[in-house]
């Protein structure tokens, strides 16, 4: 596994395996490896002859008051398990390496962003489309990986592709779990040992919303009003928000028909769970 720090240097990578007449595939990441981001390293590694993995925590997708300097980081053991699932190339520029000091072009999110995580993150999905144009362009992927555990993400990366004509096609990854049912999540260590038992409250509210769907509820305030109650009688945490919307529009809905996300957020005492379920009625 080669690693690279330089822009340059990804991007010459990136080329001559594209002459070569190798495809490749790009997993986007913010590192602190975990099960949830084998999972899509193994799916590229499946499809692609080449992997290209990135290890870049993104200052310009965390708000002032968000975690940016306390978000987990290890990089060594981050470079043994990107070799040992299977990445060829994995990139870990520094902020100083992606960045100019001034910027003078940036993009901004207009759709799917005012609902969800990007209703209390003002900002955080134009860093996160900022910093994927610039590795989509660096690194030419046939094909990008990203986890529906971040299903806004996965909505709002493929309104950019769409929007802006990228060559490169976006893949959903499901969401990869713990036995209890906790997602899998570099955030979880931020959990006290209490909050972790309690934390797979989190997608059993979910699936409850689910149930109540698939027997016959279609009055949306009813089913998140029975997700919150969940959440209520299980948790102490905070929650942020309990939303079902139309799925990948993000568009809020009355009635329940159709693609659809069931989505919602809590806040521990140190740690900011996000989970989902994607369904169709
Ligand atoms: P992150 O490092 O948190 O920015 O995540 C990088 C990629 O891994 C994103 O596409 C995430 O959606 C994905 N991911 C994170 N956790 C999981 C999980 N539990 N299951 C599947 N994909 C995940």
């Amino acid at each position: 596994m080669k690693i690279i720090s330089s822009k340059h240097d990804i991007n010459q990578l990136a080329k001559q395996s594209k002459a070569s007449g190798k495809s490749i595939g790009f997993v986007p990441t913010m590192g602190f490896l975990h099960e949830g981001h084998l999972a899509l390293v193994k799916e590229a590694r499946q499809e692609n002859d080449c992997v290209i993995m990135s290890i870049f925590v993104n200052p310009i997708q965390f708000g002032p008051s968000e975690d940016y300097d306390m978000y987990p980081r290890d990089a060594e053991r981050d470079k043994k398990l990107a070799k040992e699932a299977g990445v060829d190339i994995l990139f870990m520029p520094s902020v100083d390496e992606m960045y100019k000091k001034k910027q003078s072009v940036k993009m901004m999110v207009t759709e799917r962003t005012n609902r969800l995580c990007g209703a209390k993150r003002p900002m955080h999905f134009d860093g996160v489309v900022m910093v994927l144009t610039k590795l989509f362009h660096l690194t030419i992927p046939d094909r990008a990986y990203f986890g529906l555990k971040d299903a806004q993400q996965f909505a709002i990366v493929s309104a950019l592709v769409d929007d802006f004509d990228f060559s490169v096609e976006i893949v959903p990854v499901n969401t990869v779990r713990e036995p209890s049912g906790l997602a899998i999540s570099s955030r979880n260590v931020y959990l006290t040992a209490e909050e972790r038992q309690k934390a797979p409250a989190l997608y059993h509210s979910l699936l409850l919303g689910k149930k109540r769907i698939a027997e016959g509820e279609t009055d949306v305030t009813v089913i998140t009003d029975a997700v919150n109650d969940y959440l209520h009688q299980h948790l102490t945490a905070k929650i942020d928000y309990v939303e079902l919307l139309s799925f990948p529009e993000l568009e809020t809905i009355s009635v329940a028909s159709g693609n659809m996300i069931l989505a919602a957020a809590i806040q521990f005492s140190a740690a900011r769970l996000i989970d989902n379920i994607i369904m169709e009625s």
